[in-house]
């Protein structure tokens, strides 16, 4: 081997390694980028005290939410739906059963598009429509924002304070938008992993939900029987100010 193909070869190695690192690099930043709402978001509130907040998104569903509400209402379990602003326009006695039965509403955008790296305009859009939807229906209060698929950035945290709403994240996912997930295996999820001041992730609409609604039935009754108090994401987020 010549000294000159040596130095080739070895420039060659390093150019690949240089390219490896460059990518690995820009891998970590982008997954980083991708959980950067888990970062800025409440996940969950700080106290001792046992409450949960159960949350539903991609509603209002006519089969699913209504099923829904009448396991809460039977338990007198207030919980928060996060939902699409379309569905809202297209089922909006839904969500005035929702607002009368006591629950907290929350905007979970008007068609679910993903809210990573868009402009504000488009933002503003999607969170301002569903506010004025819900409005007009008499939701009250914040109407905090938890973004599709948990996924937003800088313009999202910047546009969610001048809107003077929480984006609102959870620290349990029992992932019951899984189909092979079944209902006990939901609520056995979510009886493992709920603290005092947990936020809990479901789903009421974007597909079958009839095991979600199973699973709440589960759930309800047994973390009551461990001592927990089910309050809406307002409720839970006042308890940390004092
Ligand atoms: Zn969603």
């Amino acid at each position: 081997m010549t000294p000159l193909f040596a130095r080739r070869k070895l420039a060659s190695i390093a150019a690949i390694i240089f390219a490896l690192g460059s990518l690995t690099v820009l891998i970590f930043a982008l997954s980083n980028v991708t959980r950067f709402m888990q970062t800025v978001g409440v996940k969950r509130v700080e106290t001792p005290v046992k409450v949960v907040a159960l949350t539903y998104d991609d509603g209002p569903n006519p089969l699913a939410t209504e099923a829904l509400l009448q396991v809460l209402q039977q338990h007198h379990v207030k919980a928060t739906f996060f939902v699409v602003g379309r569905q809202v326009m297209r089922y909006p006695q839904i969500v005035q059963r929702e607002i009368a039965a006591g629950h907290e509403m929350g905007n979970h955008t008007f068609t679910h598009r993903d809210l990573l790296f868009k402009q504000t305009y488009f933002l503003w859009d999607q969170l301002g429509e569903t506010d004025l939807v819900l409005r007009r229906l008499g939701a009250t209060g914040a109407l905090h924002v938890r973004p599709p698929r948990g996924r937003g950035f800088l313009g999202l945290v910047t546009l969610a304070r001048l809107m003077h709403k929480q984006i609102v994240m959870w620290d349990v996912d029992p992932a019951d938008y899984r189909k092979e997930r079944s209902p006990q295996q939901i609520a056995d999820h979510i009886l493992r992993e709920v603290r005092p001041g947990s936020i809990v992730l479901l789903h009421d609409g974007g597909g079958d939900r009839s095991r979600t609604v199973a699973a709440s039935a589960i759930v309800i009754p047994q973390l009551k029987a461990q001592g927990y108090q089910f309050l809406t994401i307002s409720e839970l987020l006042n308890m940390n100010s004092g």
